[in-house]
């Protein structure tokens, strides 16, 4: 009997203390809840320059190089854009080399067309893409002649409509020829942009319109050949010349090496 009744109040004593005990936790959570805190990541966005960081930047850009020149070669703003639209995925040097011989004979739409697809085809053919880019040509200067009484329109959204101009060769031919203040937007612009920080994007029309809202009025005439020629010769894509970079102290890359 004193054999039962012990062992009724043990069972009743286990019964208390498993209610007052809290359920033991499934080992990984308890193991996540013990876990140190991960840091808060932190953003890679780089710290936007300021105006008169920009200012600056483009100071020294003009300081170095008053009246920076495009290297495509051209008489007249019709053999700009011919010489802009043959540069798509081929050098300045390249074009440069086929179209001096081109353009000594064809310097206006109408002297392209007299001249003929095939002959342009010849002039042209150390060129990538040759041949679409010849039809190209020969059908840009016919809409010039039909449409525009033979010149090359001065809005960019006239001359995206000719064959083989994008945005790119309206922004470039607007700035060189008209003397607008765009900004064409080539592999050297968008690397120095982004780079920089001066005007990140993941689309070169959204490193356009960066750049157009960061770069002062005053510097914009000359501001993408500026980029372009720092892109070419100082911010080259593969091994950038940090050491030797007029805006070492103001680019957010952090890869750069000073
Ligand atoms: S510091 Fe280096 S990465 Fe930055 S703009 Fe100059 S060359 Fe380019």
């Amino acid at each position: 009997m004193a054999k039962i009744i012990r062992a009724q109040r043990a069972k009743k004593t286990s019964a208390k203390s498993s209610v007052k005990t809290a359920p033991k936790q499934p080992a990984k959570k308890a193991a996540a809840k013990s876990a140190p805190k991960p840091a808060a990541r932190k953003s890679t966005k780089p710290k936007p320059w300021t105006a008169a960081e920009v200012h600056e930047a483009f100071s020294r850009f003009r300081n170095a190089n008053p009246e920076p020149k495009g290297e495509l070669e051209h008489l007249n703003p019709y053999t700009l854009l011919v010489a802009v639209v043959l540069s798509a995925q081929a050098t300045d040097a390249g074009v440069n080399k086929a179209t001096r011989a081109l353009f000594a004979v064809a310097d206006t739409p109408q002297k392209m067309l007299a001249l003929g697809e095939e002959k342009v085809r010849d002039y042209i053919k150390t060129v990538g893409l040759y041949r679409n880019k010849a039809k190209n040509v020969i059908a840009l200067s016919e809409k010039l002649i039909a449409e525009f009484g033979g010149e090359v329109p001065r809005t960019r959204s006239q001359i995206e409509t000719l064959p083989g101009a994008g945005r790119k060769t309206a922004n470039v031919v607007l700035n060189m020829a008209f003397g607008e203040h765009t900004m064409a937007v080539d592999t050297h612009v968008f690397r120095v942009g982004n780079r920089t920080g001066l005007a990140p994007g993941n689309t070169p029309l959204e490193v356009e319109l960066g750049l157009e809202k960061v770069i002062p009025s005053e510097f914009m005439l000359h501001a993408h050949h500026w980029l372009i020629l720092h892109g070419r010769y100082t911010c080259l894509a593969r091994k950038p010349r940090c050491e030797v970079c007029l805006i070492n102290d103001l680019c957010r890359w952090p890869e750069k090496t000073v």
